[in-house]
């Protein structure tokens, strides 16, 4: 079973997909997937520097995700440039990956926190939403990223709304309690579904 795992910023998709994992689930991490391909030299890097120019650059050749996050957050064209880049490859090594790593039946959970945006719905059996309050959200992303009130809230609202997200949703893994009662949830999904 292929399961998408998604969510908002900050909502605790990476936590849940530690808690699968423990449980026996076989994880992929969209990120960590993008980080790679992100890597100097690699084909993607090649393309968001030939599109961003070498502005977007470390001294180390490594690209500024700070810088680059930047420059998309106001501007929509940049925003959609950068996605039609990168998603279509991003896509390509998701799709990959789950082929090489999972058997029949295997319950594989790929974290993808872009999935409804990207449009990746059809890959998976099933969509899992992990969902918080929008007031627990701000207050994690806070203390995680050690941002102020302002910046939390602007980061959450350039983002599709978890409420809209709902409704691509097999099942929601709610997450607005301890981290203990979090587990008692993916425990409960888990078992519903093995
Ligand atoms: P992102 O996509 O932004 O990387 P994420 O959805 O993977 O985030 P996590 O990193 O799992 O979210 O969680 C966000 C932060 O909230 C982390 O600091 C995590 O430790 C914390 N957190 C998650 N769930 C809980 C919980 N139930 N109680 C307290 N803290 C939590």
């Amino acid at each position: 079973m292929k399961v998408g795992l998604t969510g908002g910023i900050a909502s605790g998709k990476s936590t849940v997909s530690k808690y699968l994992k423990e449980l026996g689930a076989l994880i992929i991490d969209a990120d960590k997937i993008a980080h790679s391909l992100m890597k100097p030299e690699k084909k993607l890097w090649q393309r968001v520097v030939e599109e961003f120019g070498e502005k977007i650059l470390l001294d180390n050749n490594t690209i500024d995700r700070k810088k680059l996050g930047e420059i998309i957050f106001n501007n929509s064209k940049a925003k959609a440039r950068l996605d039609e880049i990168t998603h279509p490859i991003i896509i390509a090594k998701i799709e990959e990956e789950m082929e090489q790593l999972s058997q029949e039946n295997d319950i594989l959970i790929v974290d993808v926190p872009l999935l409804i945006e990207a449009d990746m719905i059809d890959l998976f059996d099933e969509i899992w939403l992990v969902y918080v309050d929008q007031n627990v959200q701000v207050q994690r992303l806070m203390d995680r990223d050690k941002i102020d009130y302002q910046k939390a809230i602007s980061k959450i609202n350039s983002q599709m709304p978890l409420e809209e997200k709902k409704r691509y949703a097999d099942r929601i893994i709610s997450n607005n309690g301890t981290e203990e009662e979090l587990k008692a949830e993916v425990m409960r999904v888990w078992q519903k579904i093995s």
